[in-house]
C-alpha cells in the first residue's frame, strides 16, 4: 500500500493563478521522499491541499487507502503536518502546545504527556518545557512544529521547508532526528529548494516546477542525471 497517492491534482486559485497541473505522484510506506523545486513550483500549495487548507480544483489523494473526500477523518489520523509558518498561541507553555494538540486527535492526556516528554526530549526541548512559546528562537519553534505534528503518531509526516533559515548545526540536528523517526516506520516527505537536503536525507525525489512533476527517480539515480 503506498503512504500517499495522488491523481491528476490541480489547483486553481481564485484570481486565476494556476499553481497545480494534473500532478501524479505515490509515496511507498517508509519512504524518506522529497518534493524539491523552487519557489513558487507549488510545494506549498500541495501541503495545503493535504492539510485541507485549501480546495483542491480536481484530482484524488489517497493517504493509506483512505481517500481524502470518502475517508477525510480517517486520512487525517494518518498524517502530521509541519507547515513552513509556525502558528503557536504565544503566551502557551512548549508542553502545553503539544500535549492539547493530541486532544482534537481524542487521544487521552495520560497517553499524550509521556509522548510529549518523549519527543520534546529528543528535540532538544525539554528544558524549555514551562516557557511560553514566545520565548523560543526561530529554531526551536521549529523543532516544537516537529514535536506536535507527532504526538498523534502520524504514520505519515510532511514538512514543508522543515529547514530554511535554520543555522547549520541545528539543520544537521533536525535531519539526525528525522532520519532516526523514519528508521523506525515513519514514512516521511518533505519540500525543499535545497538540493542538499534532498540528496542528504530522501531516498527518492520528484522534482516541481510550474506546477508539474518533471522529473522522478530515486536519489541516487537523479544524482547522475544531474
Ligand atoms: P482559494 O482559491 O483556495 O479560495 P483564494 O484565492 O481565495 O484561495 O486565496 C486565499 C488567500 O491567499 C487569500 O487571502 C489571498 O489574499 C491570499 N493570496 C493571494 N495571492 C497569494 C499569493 N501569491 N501567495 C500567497 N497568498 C496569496
Ligand atoms: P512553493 O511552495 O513551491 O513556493 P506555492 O504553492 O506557494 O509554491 O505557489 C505556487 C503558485 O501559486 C505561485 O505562483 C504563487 O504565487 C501562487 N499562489 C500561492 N498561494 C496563492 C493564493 N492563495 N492565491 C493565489 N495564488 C497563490
Amino acid at each position: 500500500m503506498h503512504a500517499l497517492s495522488i491523481r491528476n491534482l490541480s489547483k486553481q486559485y481564485s484570481n486565476g493563478t494556476v499553481a497545480l497541473q494534473g500532478i501524479d505522484l505515490d509515496v511507498a510506506e517508509g519512504d524518506f521522499f522529497a518534493l524539491l523545486g523552487p519557489n513558487g513550483a507549488g510545494k506549498t500549495t500541495a501541503i495545503g491541499i493535504l492539510t485541507s487548507l485549501v480546495n483542491k480544483t480536481a484530482g484524488s489523494i489517497s493517504v493509506f487507502g483512505h481517500d481524502m473526500d470518502r475517508e477525510l477523518e480517517a486520512a487525517k489520523a494518518c498524517i502530521g503536518v509541519v507547515p513552513q509558518e509556525t502558528n503557536f498561541n504565544q503566551f502557551e507553555k512548549v508542553f502545553d502546545i503539544v500535549v492539547n494538540q493530541a486532544g482534537y486527535y481524542g487521544i487521552p492526556r495520560r497517553q499524550a504527556v509521556p509522548r510529549a516528554e518523549t519527543y520534546l526530549r529528543q528535540l532538544d526541548l525539554w528544558e524549555k518545557r514551562d516557557q511560553p512559546s514566545r520565548n523560543l528562537s526561530g529554531g526551536m519553534k521549529r523543532r516544537l512544529m516537529i514535536a506536535r505534528a507527532l504526538v498523534h503518531e502520524p504514520r505519515l509526516l510532511i514538512l514543508d521547508e522543515p529547514t530554511a533559515g535554520v543555522d547549520i548545526e541545528i539543520r544537521r540536528s533536525m535531519w539526525r532526528f528525522l532520519e532516526d523517526i523514519n528508521a523506525r516506520g515513519t514514512t516521511i516527505i518533505l519540500t525543499t529548494h535545497y538540493l542538499e537536503e534532498a540528496e542528504n536525507l530522501c531516498r527518492n525525489i520528484a522534482i516541481i516546477d510550474h506546477g508539474k512533476i518533471i522529473e522522478k527517480a530515486s536519489t541516487r539515480r537523479l544524482l547522475h542525471k544531474l
